[in-house]
């Protein structure tokens, strides 16, 4: 990887400033002094350089990353509140493995309200996270959506439309960004059942959608973020994998 998203992985700096210590020459690579031509921010480098800032040997810091399947009354905060937090369910085992003690260290990228169920991605990776978070990388997150009110045939493709166009919500100044709505059918009767996709994670923005078109939600579950799809039981967690983790990195 490039030097300074070495340093960015083993330190607290960001990138400009891992930059700058490149360009001061604070930052040797198997004994090579940077910012004196040959060593630079975009020089390949490998966790088995030695590689030092300020004389400090760097080590890339294992980053965790977690998918989990969110029970319906849990709450994405690291501390109980009326209701339980979330991460009690990932247990003592964790916070023992990889040598990271403090639970508190991780943050959910995304969070679902209290009485929303499924996917949540769960990290330490501050930039990881703020990729999949900000609206305009584009992250897709897919919600099934049980409603209120049915969808008439002849009403879905204006509604369909309606969604792709954006939606004012109440309070807001700009539309949402284009969603798209697919509407499962129901045999025989109105559906309430629905997917839909967005790219942004405004506040209760699922809800307030379907509240700006005169519907209301009942059920509310995410099944994919990007092209990660939920693969576990309620209440359950695994570990991503690598290529699960590069599809953000
Ligand atoms: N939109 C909502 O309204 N609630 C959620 O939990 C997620 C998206």
């Amino acid at each position: 990887m490039r030097l300074d998203k070495f340093i960015c992985k083993s330190t607290e700096l960001t990138k400009a400033e891992a930059i700058q210590s490149i360009q001061a020459g604070d930052v040797i690579v198997n004994g090579c002094a940077s910012g004196q031509g040959e060593i630079d921010e975009i020089t390949q480098v490998h966790e088995n350089n030695t590689i030092t800032l300020n004389g400090q040997r760097l080590k890339l810091r294992p980053f965790r990353y977690i998918l989990m399947h969110k029970p319906v009354g849990t709450i994405c905060s690291n501390t109980d509140g009326d209701y339980p937090s979330l991460f009690n369910l990932l247990g003592n085992d964790l916070a023992i493995d990889r040598g990271l003690e403090n639970i508190s260290e991780l943050h959910i990228a995304g969070r679902l309200d209290v009485d929303t169920t499924g996917l949540v991605l769960i990290t330490d990776d501050g930039r990881w996270t703020y990729s999949i978070t900000r609206p305009d990388k584009h992250c897709h997150k897919v919600y099934r959506v049980g409603l209120s009110y049915g969808i008439a045939d002849d009403a879905v493709e204006a509604l369909v439309a309606r969604f792709k166009h954006g939606i004012q919500l109440q309070g807001e100044q700009q539309l949402t960004l284009p969603a798209t709505l697919e509407v499962l059918s129901a045999k025989g009767s109105e559906s309430k059942e629905v997917l839909l996709t967005i790219t942004e994670g405004k506040y209760h923005q699922v809800k307030r959608m379907f509240a700006a078109v005169g519907n209301r939600v009942l059920t509310l579950h995410r099944e994919k973020i990007g092209d990660i799809q939920l693969d576990v039981e309620v209440g359950r967690w695994r570990y991503l994998t690598a290529s699960e983790v590069n599809l953000f990195s």
